[in-house]
């Protein structure tokens, strides 16, 4: 049973996993009415990201059921609270990771409320009322409007709305590792995902020269061709790994399994850093020899702040910057979750939740 508070009054239909087979089916369920803190908007579209297999497996052990995932979401407003006023209804916007945060600490007042401590995610959290939050495998999504996002008029709903995740959680570790604003740096992509494609287009689009590693090489010509890159390295050659070596200035590696990060950090240069925002359920092999010959850093990043999501939208609808997306409806969203586990897919699939397939 879905846990109720007094005003969780909003009938809304969506799409659950029950349990650990992973399986989605419809689900029936109620959220809060809209506050006077929050926008109502209606589902148009939401991407399937890597992360909403890993929740409805429940491969980290974390897994609330019924979790009714979806954290790429872009949608049009149809109500709207008094405190709300920057949005109006009919306005075209977007929700990713977050929906809410205490609003009052270091990393709130910084707009980094992704470091929140009592940050809570759009899914599989607990929202301050104490109800458990759904994401927007469902027709009607109530957020507040701080963790809302405008989305620019000349981008189209459906391949936008892998920006708010895939997108903001490869443009924030850019932003603050040095790699906007200041082209001609080697920059290398560890698998060629959702998130990793995205990486390689805002790799281009800020001037950087890009090298994928990949451990499918039927990625190369789509990734040298459509996507832009510069250079493909297979990353299970190890001839062409060879041949890297000490070649890039920072890496972001998007690997959603365990695999070793000893190989990868060889190809940075010295003073090199990797940013990992993959979150494979196994640790990752970390050997020390390429950390200190190399003296090479390895950190984290954990998607993005809303100021930084905003940023990226506006830079987005400048430079046209969209996903490739695979659109499918929501009965198939078994389907594309089997494939997104067996890597086969270029490289969202997006889910027509209001069943349409033209834009608005
Ligand atoms: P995805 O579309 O499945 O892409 C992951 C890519 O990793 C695959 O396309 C594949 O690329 C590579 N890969 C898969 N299995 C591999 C293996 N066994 N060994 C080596 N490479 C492998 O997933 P995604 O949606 O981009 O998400 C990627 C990861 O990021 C997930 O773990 C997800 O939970 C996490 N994530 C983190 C954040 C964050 O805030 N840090 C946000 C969103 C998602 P190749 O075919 O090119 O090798
Ligand atoms: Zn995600």
């Amino acid at each position: 049973m879905a846990q109720e508070t007094q005003n969780h009054t909003l009938s809304v239909s969506g799409w659950a996993a029950y349990d650990s087979s992973g399986e989605i089916k419809p689900y029936t369920f109620k959220r809060r009415e809209n506050g006077v803190n929050d926008v109502t908007i209606k589902v148009l579209y939401c991407g399937i990201c890597h992360t909403d297999l890993h929740y409805a497996k429940n491969d980290w052990g974390i897994t609330m059921y019924p979790v009714v995932p979806g954290h790429e979401i872009t949608g049009v407003v149809i109500k709207v609270g008094c405190n709300a006023g920057k949005f109006k209804i009919g306005d075209r916007v977007g929700v990713g990771c977050l929906a809410a945060s205490c609003l009052k600490c270091e990393f709130c007042a910084d707009s980094q409320e992704n470091y929140c401590d009592q940050m809570q995610f759009t899914y599989n959290g607990i929202f301050w009322d104490g109800s458990i939050t759904y994401g927007g495998y469902s027709n009607v999504i109530v957020a507040d409007y701080r963790y809302v996002v405008r989305i620019p008029e000349n981008l189209p709903m459906d391949s936008v709305a892998p920006l708010l995740c895939a997108g903001i959680t490869v443009f924030s570790p850019l932003k603050d590792n040095g790699m906007l604003g200041s082209p001609g740096k080697k920059m290398g992509v560890v698998g060629l995902g959702g998130l990793g494609h995205v990486a390689v287009k805002f790799g281009k689009a800020f001037g950087h020269h890009v090298t994928v590693l990949s451990t499918s090489p039927s990625k190369e010509t789509e990734a040298k061709g459509r996507l832009g890159a510069d250079d493909f390295i297979v990353s299970t050659n190890s001839q062409q790994m060879q041949a890297g070596k000490r070649s890039l200035d920072f890496i972001l590696d998007t690997v959603s399994a365990q695999h070793s990060l000893g190989p990868i950090l060889e190809l940075l240069k010295v003073d090199g850093t990797l940013v990992m925002v993959g979150a494979p359920d196994q640790p990752l092999e970390l050997p020390s020899f390429p950390l200190i010959f190399g003296k090479r850093s390895v950190k984290g990043s954990m998607t993005g702040g809303m100021r930084d999501t905003q940023e990226m939208m506006d830079l987005c609808g400048k430079h046209n910057i969209t996903c490739d997306v695979e659109v499918i409806a929501p009965d198939t969203i078994n389907e594309a979750m089997d494939r997104l586990a067996k890597n086969d897919v270029r490289y969202r699939f997006v889910i027509d939740i209001a069943g349409r397939i033209s834009n608005i």
